[in-house]
């Protein structure tokens, strides 16, 4: 297994196939310096990096603890930190000689992201995502449609994400020969969760060298939310190494841990294999996956990816959970004080900074990993604090 006893290949054979030939790519790739080159140029010319380390003055000040800084992921083309990945599996793809990109979404996020990709290299596009979830999401698809993807609706079950993952898989196995199936986090068979934590740590590489620049020093803390737990990876993959940098993933809390409204499967889960990986899943007695909520689509996930399970094993990274009444006052907050409206998901990192910071001294260091910009839920912000808005 790729992470201790994490991780793996837990697919059926049509799809292993095609998985076995990703890691064959994947493996070719990177470390192939043309390959990354052109990686880093798109990271560059396109998604805008290196994204900003912002020292949080205000809010450290008010806090009266720990300096707080901000690594700017929301400040990324399309606004979060997922087009890191998207570019480069889509290169990948492309190298692979593969014309289709593949999908499915549930907010629209991923969804959009990988659109977004397709429209970059004049790649075909196919978001599948249940037909529930595109209702609630219509100005979504209607961004996917903008940027070319085809958005095939999914009646099946629940007409939700499961749902739509399912048919997406179903799509590729017939398909093989011309189509990428493009994962969006950290998460699913061996080696998408490693491949997508390598798209992703040039995160943690850049805070560590703008850092230095500023303090001459490490982080004692980096905090990022985990869904599926890959602007978390990303964030924390080039520390793992220094013992001294205190490392901390926040998961959703939704109502409350003691409820069933919640997404902690790192508090709360149980080994199980779920998207074709070994790792930790919140189940029920009876073994089933169970059904998760949070207020923030992008934590909204009843598995993690296997490497943060490994990293929780052997105890290097710490996980907690926030509520959805903490990350929303964490969501006004930072919006006030500092006046930068930050993603629900990214709130929940916040929610964490402002916990921990005034138990910490003046001259310690934390680095908030503010994954993406919260334009996308004033309006479901506005509805959780009843505020009514006219449309
Ligand atoms: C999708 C998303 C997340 C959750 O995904 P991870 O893989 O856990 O990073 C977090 N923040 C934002 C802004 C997102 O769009």
């Amino acid at each position: 297994m790729e992470f201790g006893k994490f991780g793996g290949q837990y697919v059926p054979g049509p799809i292993l196939k095609a998985v076995k030939e990703v890691e064959e790519a994947y493996n070719k790739y990177k470390h192939d310096e043309a390959f990354l080159n052109e990686f880093k140029f798109y990271l560059k010319t396109y998604a805008n990096r290196p994204s900003l380390l912002y020292y949080a003055k205000n809010m450290t000040e008010d806090l009266g603890g720990a300096k707080i800084y901000f690594k700017r992921e929301d400040l990324n083309h399309t606004g979060a930190h997922k087009i890191n990945n998207v570019i480069g599996q889509a290169l990948l793809a492309k190298r692979m000689g593969k014309k289709k990109l593949i999908a499915e979404t549930g907010a629209g996020q991923h969804g959009v992201a990988t659109a977004t990709a397709a429209a970059l290299f004049g790649m075909e596009c196919e978001i599948h995502m249940g037909y529930v979830d595109m209702l609630k999401q219509s100005l979504n698809v209607y961004r996917m449609e903008l940027l070319g993807a085809k958005v095939v609706a999914v009646h099946d079950g629940l007409k939700t994400l499961k749902e739509a993952v399912d048919s997406a898989l179903i799509t590729w196995s017939q398909e093989l020969e011309d189509t990428f199936y493009l994962i969006g986090s950290a998460v699913g068979p061996h080696p998408y969760p490693m491949m997508v934590r390598d798209f992703q740590k040039v995160i943690g590489e850049e805070i560590k060298v703008q850092l230095d620049e500023v303090e001459h020093r490490l982080p004692d803390y980096v905090i990022a939310c985990a869904g599926g737990g890959s602007n978390a990876i990303g964030a924390f993959y080039d520390f793992i190494e220094n013992k001294e940098v205190n490392l901390i993933g926040v998961e959703a809390a939704g109502k409350g841990i003691d409820t069933k409204d919640h997404a902690a499967t790192m508090t709360l889960g149980k080994e199980a294999v779920i998207h074709g990986m070994r790792t930790l899943v919140l189940t029920e007695p009876n073994g089933e996956i169970s059904p998760v909520y949070s207020i923030s689509a992008g934590l909204d996930y009843p598995g993690i990816g296997p490497e943060h399970a490994y990293l929780k094993d052997i105890g290097r990274v710490t996980y907690v959970s926030a509520t959805d009444e903490e990350s929303v006052s964490a969501f006004e907050y930072l919006s006030k004080v500092e006046g930068i409206i930050p993603a629900i998901e990214s709130s929940h990192a916040v929610a964490e900074a402002i916990r921990l910071a005034p138990k910490l001294s003046k001259d310690q260091i934390i680095v908030v990993n503010l994954s993406g910009r919260g334009d996308k839920d004033v309006k479901q912000v506005a509805k959780f604090r009843n505020y009514e808005l006219i449309d």
